[in-house]
């Protein structure tokens, strides 16, 4: 039988309850539990796809194609375990398949109401992540306690626990200890507002994780055990960590926090031992300042700096195994439409142009993509990333004036990217994206082929256009390779330019699938590609 551990946020948003149970799901996979990650959302979207990025951060996609929260990322970079439809829910889906089964006349003629119909839903959509082949699923509630949305989440999650019985779940609350610089103190009482706030509906919790900026005193500790009536060894500190997030689970280790969750569950399971992961916490801490690259990330919500989080731990990644740091310039596509390629990338050690929607920022990527090729700087293009790459080539290189994406001018006359014939038409906003892991075979004798040192390798995707087919032959002819193709071959995955230091572009996302201990091939080839260029400037 699956156990359940819930986790819930107090005080402030933002304290890192991705994070938190991303660690928590890394130290009991590490003991040799199988676990599942699970988000659930209160807001009313029915998935973050149609949201902004400047409202939402980044939209995940999981292999199964959800378009999901961005928390799933780290869970995944996390344990590397890959969540699926199920392990995201909105209030939003909530309602929409109530309100579908009321009008299929489901309820048979009741009165359909946040409890029990809506609470109901939700208890279903927790089961969703148990079954045989789980021992324990870890179930994050998006928003902060004393939320009006969060609510109906709470409840449910309280049925949900009453009726796992005891030692089958454990609540865990997440809060704030704030240190007042005037006050020269640290202050426990949100916390203990916050655990309040719980108990009013009936949610006790178990273990109370507190985000700290400096240490706790064991009178901190004593005070918050004692008010908000749990043990003092089910207090734990999570102080800000100094070089990385991935240092997380490892402090939490070290309270042994894995040790009093398997305790409370009731669950027997052997130490776990980090090796790997400890070995990259201490590469990540030895690495000089001075051991730094400067890659420039051209996109349209540079700005924000949540908006490419995979990208940005991809980058990291691979940063790890090389032992550099990696310094992302985030530039904005329209002032390199301003004030010329040149005044802003000059000197950086990589390009990488990321993926996005409309047409906004997409000639500054283009130039982005022109100053790489043209200058030797090692180049990454992700989805959009590899249509302005794409495009850039057919201008320049192939001479086709005006060549562009159907995305932007559907009655250009070189429609380099377009969508694929037999695709339907777009009403729906939602659901007519190509999402979710598709294959991709890799040409012999290729950069890809070299980097993924395998024949077929599967990415996600996210988008509607493709490659046009109509122009591989004169491409190819100019010095393009498509060195990623769909299995029937009908569709371009991944291309490069031979002779370039590093120039690759793919239409899919492979910054989805990057790992702090596996840094994906794409994104080590770019990073290395990056360093050899700073050194032979050296
Ligand atoms: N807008 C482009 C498309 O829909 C690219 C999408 C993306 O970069 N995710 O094809």
């Amino acid at each position: 039988m699956t156990k359940h551990i819930f986790i819930t946020g107090g005080v402030v948003s933002s304290l890192g309850k991705g994070i938190t149970a991303a660690s928590i799901g890394l130290l009991l996979k590490e003991r040799g539990l199988r676990i599942r990650h699970q988000k659930l959302d209160p807001y009313i979207n029915v998935d973050p796809g149609t949201m902004s990025p400047f409202q939402h951060g980044e939209v995940y996609v999981t292999e199964d194609g959800a378009e999901t929260d961005l928390d799933l990322g780290h869970y995944e970079r996390f344990t590397g375990i890959p969540c699926s439809r199920n392990s995201n829910y909105t209030t939003g889906q909530i309602y929409h398949s109530v309100i579908s089964k009321e009008r299929h006349g489901d309820y048979l003629g009741a009165t359909v109401q946040v409890i029990p119909h809506i609470t109901n839903e939700i208890k279903t959509a927790v089961a969703s992540v148990t079954g045989d082949d789980v021992d324990v699923a870890i179930t994050e509630i998006g928003g902060t306690a004393g939320d009006i949305e969060s609510l109906p989440f709470l409840e449910a999650i309280r049925q949900y626990y009453l009726e796992a019985g005891k030692e089958n779940a454990l609540f865990i609350h997440l809060t704030l200890v704030p240190y007042l610089h005037a006050a020269g103190e640290m202050k426990t009482k949100p916390s203990q507002q916050s655990a309040g706030v719980l108990r009013s509906i009936g949610i006790q919790p178990d273990i109370m994780i507190c985000r700290t900026e400096q240490h706790m005193s064991e009178e901190h500790f004593r005070k918050i055990a004692l008010f908000c009536n749990i043990d003092r060894n089910a207090v734990i500190e999570e102080k800000d960590i100094k070089h990385s997030i991935y240092e997380v689970p490892v402090e939490l280790q070290k309270q042994k926090l894995d040790d009093l969750i398997l305790k409370l569950l009731n669950v027997e399971a052997p130490e776990a031992s980090l090796s790997s992961w400890k070995r990259m916490i201490s590469d990540i801490k030895n690495t000089a300042d001075e051991d730094k690259i400067e890659i420039a990330l051209v996109g349209k919500y540079a700005r924000l700096k949540d908006a490419y989080k995979s990208i940005y731990e991809a980058l990291d990644h691979a940063g790890f195994a090389f032992r550099t740091k990696i310094n992302v310039n985030r530039i904005e596509a329209e002032e390199i439409e301003k004030k010329g390629a040149d005044q802003l990338l000059k000197g950086v050690a990589g390009i990488l142009v990321p993926g996005g929607f409309g047409q906004r920022g997409t000639e500054g990527k283009i130039l982005a993509a022109e100053y790489a090729r043209k200058n030797n700087i090692p180049f990454l293009g992700l989805c959009l990333g590899m249509q302005c790459a794409v495009i850039e080539f057919a201008r320049n290189v192939c001479k086709l004036d005006g060549a562009t994406s159907e995305e932007w001018l559907p009655e250009a006359e070189h429609k380099i990217i377009a969508l694929m014939a037999d695709q339907v038409d777009i009403k729906d906003m939602g659901g007519t994206m190509r999402l979710g892991a598709y294959p991709c075979v890799l040409k012999p004798k290729t950069l890809a082929r070299h980097l993924y040192r395998t024949e077929q390798v599967d990415e996600r995707h996210r988008h509607r256009y493709e490659f046009n087919n109509n122009y591989r032959e004169i491409f190819e002819k100019k010095g393009m390779v498509f060195s990623g193709l769909s299995p029937d071959e009908r569709l371009v995955e991944i291309v490069e330019i031979p002779g370039h230091p590093y120039y690759i572009a793919t239409q899919a996302h492979p910054e989805f699938k990057s790992q702090p201990t596996k840094p994906h091939p794409m994104f080590k080839g770019f990073i290395k590609a990056a360093i050899e260029k700073i050194e032979s400037n050296l």
